[in-house]
């Protein structure tokens, strides 16, 4: 029996390989207009760093992390702690108080495989480390808008919430568990676990019951201060004046512990159960809390497949044409030593160029070119050997001209 790849992963063929490269490279050019630097970090950090920066609490780091070694290392599930870790590890904050990073890269979680959830999957994000201005706030926003438009997708909703700070989501819980313990049997067991160890996490609950309790819940904007709620208008207004479209909601919240105020995701409902695309927020306490000086800091993270997923539906995805330039076909082992030496030559001097390694005919070579799609064929045989002269020839219409010396040959496929 053939070995097949695991539950939950996904193998990139060429012709994908091809359309996440394209997707890659409008991303890196989004980010460095933005002027956010590229950041990588290890495929697996000291589990701890995960514990102590997303939550002991939270989905991903009590059921869903690959850890190994007896427990010290985890694959990443997110990039968020590992950035802030290497921020902090190379005092990243004395280089510029304002450190604005972005990443490509694989993350890895131990969720029930769906459509658009993997279990190794990736995702682009930002990470502004340093200010607390609604400014950068409205960037992060828009630098995700820019990308997501710029790929073409338009039906993406932006959602914003703010959640405050520690202090202000305490005094709301003590109203919101008050509320919920006269339903509490009522509740799914997973917001029943909630209830005890991570209340705000009920509000995104999908099960209908849930939903149904807490439309009347205390809400937890009414329990946040004023300040909180000025900045929160500020970085609304600085949207709505540069032209983003989005709908607050007080009900979203995300699925790691680090996040204060500022929250927002861009939706999609032609993604099914899973709807997000992208999903960010700030997190002003999280450097302190991984040792480092209080900063504030927001981010954003994408996922690669959903993303992949939409602009497939809506044909925004280029076809691979990345065809060689031209197909040597030879007549003999004296020619196919001559063709050998001509395609190295032309590969150095970066002619995309393919020749035959199957010992083909003369016509199956000729089908080969044909289906490779080379933009030119020359064949090389006796006469050619001795004159060192070739007829290039363009398939799409099959006119010929001739090239005197193969030293030229370059010059006539630019
Ligand atoms: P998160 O890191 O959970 O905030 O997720 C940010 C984005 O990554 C989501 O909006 C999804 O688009 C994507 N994402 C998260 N988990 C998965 C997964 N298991 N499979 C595919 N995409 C995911």
């Amino acid at each position: 029996m053939p070995i097949q790849k695991p539950k939950g992963t996904y193998d990139i063929l060429p012709e994908k390989a091809f359309q996440r490269n394209f997707l890659e490279k409008k991303v890196r050019e989004i980010f460095n207009t933005f002027n956010y630097s590229e950041i990588r970090t290890p495929a697996f950090e000291k589990t701890e760093l995960f514990k102590r920066g997303i939550g002991e609490e939270t989905d991903i780091v009590s059921k869903e992390m690959y850890t190994f070694k007896n427990d010290e290392f985890t694959l990443k599930p997110e990039m968020t702690a590992p950035v802030i870790r290497a921020y902090i590890e190379y005092n990243l904050g004395n280089e510029s108080p304002l450190q604005k990073l972005f990443y490509i890269c694989n993350m890895f979680r131990r969720e029930r495989p769906q459509a658009g959830r993997f279990r190794e999957f990736s995702q682009f994000g930002a990470e502004s480390i340093g200010s607390s201005d609604p400014y950068a706030d409205a960037e992060m926003i828009m630098l995700a808008d820019t990308i997501i438009r710029g790929f073409g997708i338009k039906d993406s909703v932006i959602k914003i919430n703010t959640i405050g700070g520690a202090e202000e989501r305490e005094i709301f819980f003590k109203e919101f568990k008050n509320y919920l313990s006269a339903y509490l049997n009522e509740l799914s067991p997973d917001s029943q676990r909630r209830f005890v160890i991570n209340p705000l996490r009920i509000l995104d609950s999908k099960n209908p019951r849930d939903r149904e309790i807490l439309n009347d819940a205390p809400v937890l904007y009414q329990f946040l201060n004023e300040s909180t709620k000025k900045n929160f208008e500020s970085i609304l207004l600085i949207l709505n004046e540069n032209g983003i479209m989005f709908e607050t909601d007080y009900m979203l919240v995300r699925g790691f512990d680090y996040y204060t105020s500022t929250t927002f995701e861009f939706l999609s409902d032609r993604l099914g159960a899973q709807n997000a695309l992208l999903g960010g927020g700030r997190y002003d306490m999280l450097v302190q809390q991984l040792g480092g000086k209080p900063t504030p800091a927001i981010g954003f993270a994408a996922g690669i497949e959903r993303i992949l997923m939409i602009m497939e539906a809506d044909n925004l995805l280029p076809v691979k044409n990345d065809f060689p330039k031209l197909f040597i076909a030879s007549i003999g082992e004296e020619s196919k030593k001559f063709s050998f030496k001509l395609l190295e030559t032309l590969r150095k001097k970066g002619v995309k160029c393919e020749t035959d390694f199957l010992g083909r005919s003369l016509k199956s070579q000729m089908k080969e070119a044909n289906r490779i799609n080379a933009e030119y064929v020359v064949v090389i045989g006796d006469e050619e050997l001795k004159s060192n002269s070739v007829m290039l020839k363009k398939m799409s219409d099959g006119s010929e001209v001739k090239v005197t010396d193969t030293d030229n040959l370059e010059n006539y496929l630019k």
